[in-house]
């Protein structure tokens, strides 16, 4: 290991003193602050830089067929979904199942899978459990081969999805949306694409992803590097030779960095470790490692599921990590024996069983034994200890993502695996022709492999990249500018019949599939019963709109203040906390429990004013 900083650190379990813990809460209080100021940049976001311009190859398709072309198309259809992940599908599948057929999906990728399309990096798993992550399996008739499912196989599912819901009927694959702008007269919208097509379509359903915009780092020297350079997100396999399941054969003469250390970067370093001639890992901030525990299905728990059983698990597991009674932990894995920890990030009341002063207090507690048992396992797993210790994350555990691997770890005591230490320099400091610096040594490579994350959140709606012009031909950013005004997240007055899927004012989960799901099938009922009777408007009142916003402001969970606390990541917005929350505070299970209740108890007649009928005026 290298690095400039190489301290002792004297915190581990037994250095409690006469603390009743076996640890000391205000050294390691005192040590997550220091470590805190070392990681914080000035610039905040202002470091990173989108992957355009002289980069812009850093977001090519390498799965789809560049050649591809078709005849622009100007027809009309029921309703037009822009995003073939997830969300996307799961309206597609729910709009079906409601009875809403004519259906089109917009994807800039050439097939369905969003994220697990883009994502192909060796190594890459879902580290949600599978059974409970891949939506629809009973609709589907599937039930994965792992506890935890490779990247693979999620792709596989959600074509197969596309398949069981004929949603490959009409999808527009390769294809972007470029406007969105409402014909108030016809009670449509014009759909504008980068592919000359102008679509006109009564309802539009935006789910255009979280992960979608990959980021460089700003290193000075980024450009000068005359070796190979990609983003996890491309994986370039013609480079590196083998498949998602490693064996990258090319790379066994090649000398190879790595920057960055988050979920992604510990998937893909045991790989990168075991085929590389040589590795360096360019840490800033430490993941926090926890045990991932993968096993095969038992075919003899596959067989004695009954139907609902996977409803059932979602729902157990989304219970249990809000802090919800359950009578079981059925998932019973690394997410939901920390669930109480969860909660930082994840605003719910399901929590809320004691005084906040000392439920604050015994939360930090919980924290601290939960942190103490992750860098001990470093220590016992990794064997030079100037490595192990910078390996340590010294951070309350929800203020990054935790990352879980069997492997990531053992992969640093290879002789050919060196981590490099980058807190002291604030990441990489420069790059040159033939490698990176840090501390003032340069690290020859010939080839540096980017797993620095995502513009988080930066859907092409709130960055303006996709505009959209409603009624009046006002902007949604002009409506939206100070701050998102929707009804549950999902609809703005002045932007008739237009969805949105993505976490905004309304809850998400660590199983965000989850999350998604209940929105989907929210937003295809209300599509469907507008159909159904004949309805060519949907549309929140401002009055309602003001009173959700209202609500979520009202019910806002603070976590300001931990968030100020915590090392810089995407989290906290690179360490400059936003002031205030956007997520419904009573957490997932009680805001999906207020949509059906809504859905039931005549929500759906006040989006669906009369005057709004398809043989009456237009209001
Ligand atoms: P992250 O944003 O989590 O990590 C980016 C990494 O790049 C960090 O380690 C960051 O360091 C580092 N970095 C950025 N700039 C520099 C620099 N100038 N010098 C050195 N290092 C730098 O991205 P990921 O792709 O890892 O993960 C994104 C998200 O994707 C995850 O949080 C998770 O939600 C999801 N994911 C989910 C998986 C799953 O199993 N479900 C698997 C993989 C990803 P620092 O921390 O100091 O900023």
């Amino acid at each position: 290991m290298t690095s400039p900083h190489d301290e002792p650190v004297a915190l581990s379990m037994d250095a409690g003193g006469d603390t009743p813990y076996g640890f000391d809460p205000d050294a390691l209080r005192a040590k997550y602050r220091a470590e805190r100021e070392r990681r914080i940049r000035p610039e905040g976001q202002g470091q990173y830089r989108r992957p355009d311009g002289e980069f812009g190859y850093f977001a090519e398709d390498p799965h789809a067929d560049p050649e591809f072309t078709r005849e622009p198309l100007t027809d009309r259809v029921e309703v037009l979904i822009i995003g073939g992940g997830f969300g996307g599908l799961l309206a597609g599948a729910r709009l079906r199942q409601n009875g809403v057929e004519s259906v089109r999906i917009i994807e800039k990728g050439g097939d369905f899978g969003g994220t697990w399309y883009w994502n192909r990096y060796p190594g890459i798993h879902c580290d949600i459990e599978a059974y409970i992550y891949l939506p629809l399996l009973e609709e589907v008739g599937y039930v994965p081969e792992w506890k935890y499912a490779p990247g693979d196989e999620i792709r596989r599912h959600a074509c197969a999805i596309g398949h069981r819901f004929d949603l490959y009927r009409d999808v527009c694959f390769q294809t972007g949306v470029t406007g969105l702008r409402w014909d108030e007269r016809e009670s449509e919208w014009e759909v504008a694409t980068d592919r000359g097509d102008l679509i006109r379509a009564r309802h539009v359903i935006v789910s255009t992803g979280t992960f979608t915009e990959a980021k460089l780092p700003g290193i000075p020297g980024i450009e000068t590097f005359r070796g190979h350079t990609f983003h996890t997100s491309r994986w370039d396999y013609a480079y590196t030779g083998g498949d998602a399941d490693g064996n990258l054969h090319r790379l066994a003469d090649k000398r190879v960095a790595l920057i960055g250390t988050g979920a992604t970067g510990v998937q893909v370093v045991p790989h990168l470790g075991a085929d590389a001639q040589r590795l360096y890992v360019f840490q800033r901030t430490p993941s926090s490692v926890g045990v991932r525990g993968q096993r095969r299905t038992d075919p003899d728990w596959a067989a004695s599921l009954t139907p609902g059983w996977q409803r059932r698990r979602m729902d157990n597991f989304l219970r249990l990590v809000t802090g919800n009674p359950v009578d079981e932990d059925l998932v019973a894995d690394g997410w939901t024996s920390t669930a109480r920890l969860h909660s930082k990030v994840i605003p719910n009341n399901g929590f809320a069983d004691l005084p906040p002063e000392e439920r604050e207090h015994l939360y930090e507690i919980a924290d601290f034994e939960q942190m103490n048992e992750i860098r001990d396992r470093v220590a016992a797993v990794v064997e030079d200890p100037a490595t192990a210790e910078a390996l340590k994350p010294w951070y309350r555990f929800m203020c990054k993502r935790p990352a879980f691997s069997d492997l990531y770890l053992q992969t640093f005591n290879r002789p050919n695996v060196t981590l490099v230490d980058t807190s002291d320099t604030h990441g990489v400091e420069r790059i040159t022709e033939q490698g990176l610096v840090v501390g003032g040594v340069e690290y020859e490579v010939d080839c540096i492999v980017f797993a620095t994350g995502y513009e988080v959140g930066a859907s092409g709606v709130l960055t303006g990249r996709l505009p959209i012009h409603g009624r009046d031909g006002v902007a949604l950013l002009d409506h939206w500018k100070d701050g998102p005004r929707t009804l549950h997240g999902f609809y703005s007055h002045g932007f008739p019949n237009l969805f949105q899927l993505a976490p905004i004012q309304n809850s998400t989960a660590a199983n965000f599939v989850h999350a998604l799901d209940e929105r989907a099938q929210h937003v295809a009922e209300v599509i469907a019963a507008a159909h159904q009777r004949g309805i060519r408007r949907v549309e929140p009142s401002a009055q309602a709109e003001e009173a959700w916003v209202r609500t979520i402001r009202e019910k806002a969970a603070d976590l300001h203040a931990f968030q100020a606390e915590c090392t810089p990541g995407y989290y906290n917005n690179e360490g400059r906390p936003r002031a205030r929350s956007e997520s419904y505070g009573d957490g997932p299970v009680a805001f999906h429990a207020l949509l059906r209740d809504w859905r039931a108890n005549g929500g759906l007649d006040d989006v669906l004013a009369p005057h709004h009928r398809t043989n009456g005026h237009h209001g």
